[in-house]
């Protein structure tokens, strides 16, 4: 439903936003980062936004006339806008009330999420998402616990959900070494993705320590010290086991 003079627009807290992002779904995209998840994961780039809650609050009318000025350019260049964070799921009337804007702006939208707060997904907010971009952090159920500091099962109920829906989704998986790197869990999510029919493509993202120095200014025990970025021959292992099960695109 559209917003209208008695319906007063809704408020977020916004992290930051990105005007020509390139990596955030396709062509060129306006990204939207919201503060807030629900997830704690152990190598979390952005502690700051992510697991305290700061930002700058704006009305989502406020941020859609932002978005406005840069439509003419987006679908001009094949792209549109992402809403990522955080967890955008993690302020679902305010994902909402930007993915209809958008919708009415004739954009093409796209979430990034872990899918853990799918629950937040209403049938009316999923006819107004084109793409999610789903991250699914580790197969085994303890390894994601473990990981994540939250259960795995709301991801894959919601990735099911998105799958009978024929909504498309680009998955996306953290390599860590010594944790998400066992390739008899990757197989099988790998065989779990294809078999839902409607993962386009795998995107395995090499962990890195760039957001180390944040969790340190926190004051928050960072448990990956130790941990070295993956070697290339082993994130290409990775890679080639979505390959070997029909994901031909599964760089980054
Ligand atoms: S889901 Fe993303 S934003 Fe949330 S804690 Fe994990 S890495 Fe950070």
């Amino acid at each position: 439903m559209p917003l209208s003079a008695s319906t007063p627009s809704p408020l977020g807290l916004v992290h930051s936003v990105e005007s020509c992002g390139t990596v955030d779904g396709p062509g060129v995209r306006f990204v939207l980062f919201l503060s807030g998840c629900s997830l704690r994961c152990r190598y979390c780039h952005n502690p700051d936004t992510s697991f305290v809650r700061r930002g700058k609050e704006r009305s989502a009318e406020d941020v859609l006339e932002e978005i406005s000025r840069y439509a003419a350019f987006m679908k001009a260049a094949g792209g549109g806008v992402t809403i990522s964070g955080g967890d955008p799921l993690f302020q679902p009337h305010f994902t909402r009330a930007i993915l209809r804007g958008c919708k009415e702006q004739g954009l093409h939208t796209c979430i990034d999420t872990s899918g853990h707060l799918g629950v937040n997904v209403d049938d009316a907010m999923l006819a107004d998402i084109d793409l999610v971009l789903l991250d699914i952090k580790a197969w085994n159920p303890e390894v994601y616990q473990s990981l994540v500091k939250q259960p795995l099962q709301p991801t894959l109920d919601f990735a099911e959900r998105l799958a009978a829906a024929g909504k498309p989704v680009w998955l996306r998986y953290v390599l860590v070494p010594g944790i998400t790197d066992n390739p008899a869990d990757v197989e099988k999510l790998a065989r779990y993705a294809a078999g839902l029919g409607n993962v386009q493509r795998v995107d395995v993202l090499p962990f890195h320590q760039i957001g180390r120095y944040k969790w340190e200014e926190l004051g928050l025990d960072y448990t990956l010290a130790d941990v070295e970025p993956p070697e290339q021959a082993l994130t290409d292992s990775i890679r080639s086991i979505f390959r070997a099960n029909g994901f031909a695109d599964c760089t980054y």
